[in-house]
């Protein structure tokens, strides 16, 4: 264990009586047990676990209200747990509390097919409101790389392989419900699809990663499934070579499903994981949607840019069984990069910028990283202009530690000097506090504080989270 998060601030005294008001109210949904402390006190990040004092299950709105008025009579910090898989520190316990799990709020309470809409509990994965909708020919297309909860993919703004086409969570939810830290439950917006009544709140939910409130219920937009669907892969001489295919169909306005960008290192690793036998070379996967023939026009356009790109080998996969051997491995490729390097843990940055600007900065973040003697894979939603590295270092070596986060310092600050984001789409958490005034300016960071203190002004929600706080 020698990771520790930065020191954000102290942990909070937590009352003994708390702990008695907490177990009286939820009985064996509550627990101060060490393992599940553990378990909720931590999340994908490098980070060690910062333990909360104590964690409630939730099963209702009526649950999280009961939770949050006990933790806010006592000043005990709230922390709002979904599936566990964000990548940023953001679940960690810093100044102590309670851990309030979703996870058993996952019905979905109502599916409106013809307006396209569901409401959902928080708790539900994106895996499980899919599996809801099988049967009414409606999807969810919002696909992180771990089966996340609905609301923790709303609480962090993610996306995944198919916002180049459908959107992020910013765009696909709707409306929510969310508990303050004073008690008060708000609904924001509703199922239309449109609205100019005043501030919109469902947006400011949405990416505010627990910081404000514990969203209870979400309606999120769904979409028919496509008529017809298939995939591709494309090998190419370089990474230039593949973003600037990509470049190119973004700006043809080809509405191409789903465009990922993995390099010869990702390849090696998800051929090996998943055991698929393609070339190891950087490498794009391609997704059309549409009816028949606009698929195949798609397909036809896309390949002729890959063609004068240099890509090479572009192999369909039209066979439903194909296609999802090809986008699981590319889901898990996460766990298969971290298996280059038994035993290693990896620091992952998520930069996102401006099409435009996308080839001139993998290259110049290639040409950085092949001086390092990290291995370090690379992966991304280009058609987005978003991509992660992933540094694989080994936890017992302090300055691989640090040469990691030198990297993302580079890879970010370029990132920032290109109009682009530290954080396309996995959320600031502890890592990338240092980077919002770097990327907004220190007025619009106080704008943000100043939302904080209206909301939360005793600072209880996933306190020392996004940035610091200030009386
Ligand atoms: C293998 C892998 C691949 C990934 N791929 C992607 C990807 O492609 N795209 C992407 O965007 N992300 C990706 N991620 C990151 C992660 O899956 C997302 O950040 C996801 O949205 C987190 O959801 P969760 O349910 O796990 O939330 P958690 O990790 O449980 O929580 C995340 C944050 O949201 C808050 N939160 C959770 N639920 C609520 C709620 N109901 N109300 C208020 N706040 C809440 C928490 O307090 C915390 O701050 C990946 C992670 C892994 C491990």
């Amino acid at each position: 264990m020698n990771h520790p998060a930065p020191p954000v601030a102290a942990r909070r005294p937590f009352a003994a009586e708390l702990v008695d008001k907490l177990r009286e109210a939820f009985g064996n949904r509550f627990s101060t047990s060490e393992a599940v402390r553990v378990h909720h006190g931590r999340d994908e990040s490098r980070y060690d676990p910062q333990l909360p004092d104590a964690v409630v299950f939730a099963s209702s709105t009526e649950d999280v209200l009961a939770a949050v008025k006990l933790c806010a009579q006592y000043g005990a910090p709230i922390i709002p747990y979904g599936s566990g898989s964000s990548l940023e520190g953001h679940l960690l316990a810093v100044e102590g509390g309670v851990s309030i799990d979703l996870s058993g709020m996952n019905r979905v309470l109502s599916i409106n097919a013809e307006d396209l809409t569901a409401t959902v509990e928080p708790g539900i994965s994106r895996k499980q409101l899919n599996e809801s909708l099988r049967d009414t020919g409606l999807f969810f297309p919002i696909d992180p790389g771990a089966d996340a909860s609905i609301g923790g993919m709303s609480a962090t703004r993610a996306s995944g392989t198919n916002a180049v086409r459908y959107g992020t969570m910013r765009e696909n939810v709707l409306g929510l419900t969310a508990v303050l830290a004073d008690g008060r439950v708000i609904k924001t917006g509703t199922r239309a699809r449109k609205s100019s009544a005043g501030y919109d709140l469902t947006r400011l939910f949405v990416g505010s990663e627990g910081t404000l409130g514990v969203i209870t219920e979400i309606t999120v937009r769904l979409y028919p499934q496509p008529e017809a669907v298939s995939a591709a892969v494309c090998a190419f001489h370089s990474m230039a070579d593949a973003v600037r295919a990509v470049i190119e169909t973004i700006q043809t306005g080809v509405p191409i499903a789903r465009v990922e960008f993995i390099d010869s290192l990702a390849v090696r690793a998800i051929n090996r994981h998943s055991n698929l036998t393609l070339r190891e070379a950087p490498t794009l996967f391609f997704e059309f949607h549409g009816t028949a023939a606009s698929v195949e026009e798609q397909a036809q356009q896309v390949q002729e840019i890959a063609a004068h790109n240099g890509g090479e080998g572009f192999e369909w996969a039209t066979r439903p069984e194909e296609r999802s051997r090809l986008w699981n491995a590319r889901h898990n490729a996460y766990f298969a990069m971290l298996q280059l390097q038994p035993g290693c843990r990896a620091v992952t940055t998520d930069v996102c910028v401006p099409i435009s600007r996308l080839a001139e900065c993998v290259i110049e973040t290639e040409a950085d990283l092949k001086t390092s003697p990290l291995l370090c894979p690379i992966v991304g939603h280009v058609g987005d202009g978003n991509f992660h590295v992933l540094m694989l270092l080994d936890p017992g070596k302090p300055e691989e530690i640090e040469e990691a986060e030198r990297l993302n310092r580079r890879i970010v600050e370029r990132a920032l000097a290109m109009d682009g984001t530290c954080t396309g789409e996995h959320g600031v958490g502890l890592h990338k506090m240092d980077f919002l005034a770097e990327e907004h300016g220190a007025d619009a960071v106080d704008t943000m504080r100043a939302i904080k203190h209206a909301l939360d002004p005793h600072n209880l929600m996933n306190p020392g989270k996004i940035f610091a706080w200030t009386a």
